[in-house]
């Protein structure tokens, strides 16, 4: 059932559906739950494991936050409340968001409904696989370098990351402040322009949330109307045969329906990895600090004096991807380094950003890849620096703090899904959505 149906619903019947979603989530082996909470009655929407709903566990799947339980509900968790929904269920996900595939959570790897021997994407991989595998409606994640994004596209479903301070991040764990937004994951784009309008507005409460009016997406949205769309040719020459076919199946149906297209490069993508993982565990090194056994959730026991008991809980407490992020945002933002690295990278991020205004001269809306492939095998990548560079297409909208919405496109002689993203200027969303409905309607793609 999509969202716009069950909006349609009677207080019984949503009860009987959160019931079975739940019953279905309990038994299902695709391990997308860690939690089974519901938070009233209404619609119910999943929610990922780092925003705070209030009296649930909220874990950031980490060991070092068991035990922890939310005191106040995060501003999206109010909105959907006051909307009519209701929480229900705890989405998988990488520790503290960190990571490309759901495998670094402390409750197991989720796997993708597509083929159980491969990765959901990450880090909201539990909330893309709950809602392609019929585990859930709809679902909220959180997308500070491609985490909704990607995990989207793997499983093949929508999923939308909102512009940078369009939803308040207010109750939402902070992996990189800067670039963290929490947006809809839903089975098609109408379902996630319905959850997007309802989690969006200006919130007093985060200091970087933008102080602009919400206009509603899904009241006015239009399949008719025609764009500019430029896309990055030298974007698609790093990307897998499979990706580079949905590429050219997109931009034929994008031309059929009447939208321009436009050839365009970007000079500056080489840098987007590393400036992300400069900026991104620069922040993350800053925001972890607060864990230390002292005020949330887990503490290490036989501690001697108080420098032992940050050290044990932290060393027990964080795992193996988290505990290199540390380290390496204290390095680049140590004396010495930090003109290096960390000033470095920030100047990089607006030629970055420059790039793309630019293009958004000439073009309304970019269309490009989101991984480099299909979704990977569980356990297939070893080596950090190896998914890390799987990022490459989707960080540096979080560097620019842009709109970009991903959609499937086809799936491949496997039968696995390929996604791309939809990306417009900051605050621009509107024709993100109406052109993303023209093209999954001339595709017609199904789960
Ligand atoms: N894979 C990226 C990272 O590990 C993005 C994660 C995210 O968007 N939360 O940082």
């Amino acid at each position: 059932m999509k969202l716009k149906e069950a909006l349609n619903l009677s207080k019984e019947e949503l009860k009987a559906l959160q019931d079975e979603l739940l019953a279905k989530a309990k038994e299902s082996d695709l391990n997308a739950y860690v939690g089974f909470e519901c938070a009233g009655e209404g619609v119910p929407i999943l929610i990922k494991d780092n925003i705070q709903v209030k009296n649930w566990s909220v874990t950031s799947a980490s060991k070092i936050l068991q035990g922890y339980i939310a005191p106040y509900n995060a501003t999206v968790i109010e909105k959907l409340i006051n909307a009519g929904f209701a929480p229900t269920g705890r989405a998988n996900m990488d520790e503290f968001a960190m990571g490309s595939t759901t495998e670094s959570s402390f409750y197991g790897a989720t796997k993708n409904p597509h083929d159980k021997t491969r990765v959901p994407g990450g880090s909201s991989g539990g909330s893309a696989a709950a809602v392609a595998g019929g585990l859930a409606i709809a679902a909220l994640g959180s997308d500070t370098g491609g985490s909704i994004r990607q995990p989207a596209a793997y499983c093949g479903v929508v999923g939308f990351k909102p512009t940078y301070g369009k939803v308040s991040r207010y109750g939402l764990a902070a992996y990189a402040s800067s670039l963290d937004q929490i947006g809809p994951i839903t089975q098609d784009v109408e379902d996630a322009a319905i959850l997007y309008d309802i989690i969006a507005g200006h919130d007093s409460k985060d200091s970087t949330s933008a102080n602009v009016e919400h206009i509603s997406i899904a009241k006015n949205l239009d399949a008719n109307k025609k764009y500019t769309i430029a896309v990055i040719d030298n974007y698609i020459a790093e990307a897998s045969e499979d990706v580079q076919k949905a590429y050219e199946l997109a931009i034929k149906a994008l031309e059929d329906a009447g939208h321009k297209i436009l050839h365009k490069n970007l000079a500056n993508t080489k840098y987007d990895i590393a400036t992300y993982y400069i900026i991104a565990t620069a922040e993350a090194a800053t925001n972890l600090a607060r864990f230390d056994g002292v005020r949330y959730g887990r503490r290490a026991e036989d501690v001697k004096n108080t420098h032992d008991l940050f050290f044990k809980t932290r060393s027990e407490g964080f795992g193996e991807e988290v505990k290199r992020r540390i380290l390496l945002g204290n390095f680049v933002l140590s004396s010495g380094y930090y003109d290096a690295y960390y000033i470095k990278a920030q100047k990089v991020r607006h030629l970055i950003r420059d790039e793309f205004n630019k293009i958004f001269d000439e073009a309304d809306l970019i269309l490009s890849p989101i991984a480099p492939s299909v979704a990977p095998k569980l356990g297939s990548i070893e080596d950090p620096l190896e998914m890390y560079k799987s990022d490459m297409f989707t960080i540096a909208i979080n560097l620019v703090g842009l709109p970009a919405l991903s959609m499937p496109i086809m799936k491949n002689s496997e039968d696995l899904p390929v996604g791309l993203q939809l990306i417009a200027k900051a605050f621009n969303e509107q024709p993100i959505f109406n052109a993303a409905l023209s093209l999954e309607r001339a595709l017609n793609y199904t789960n």
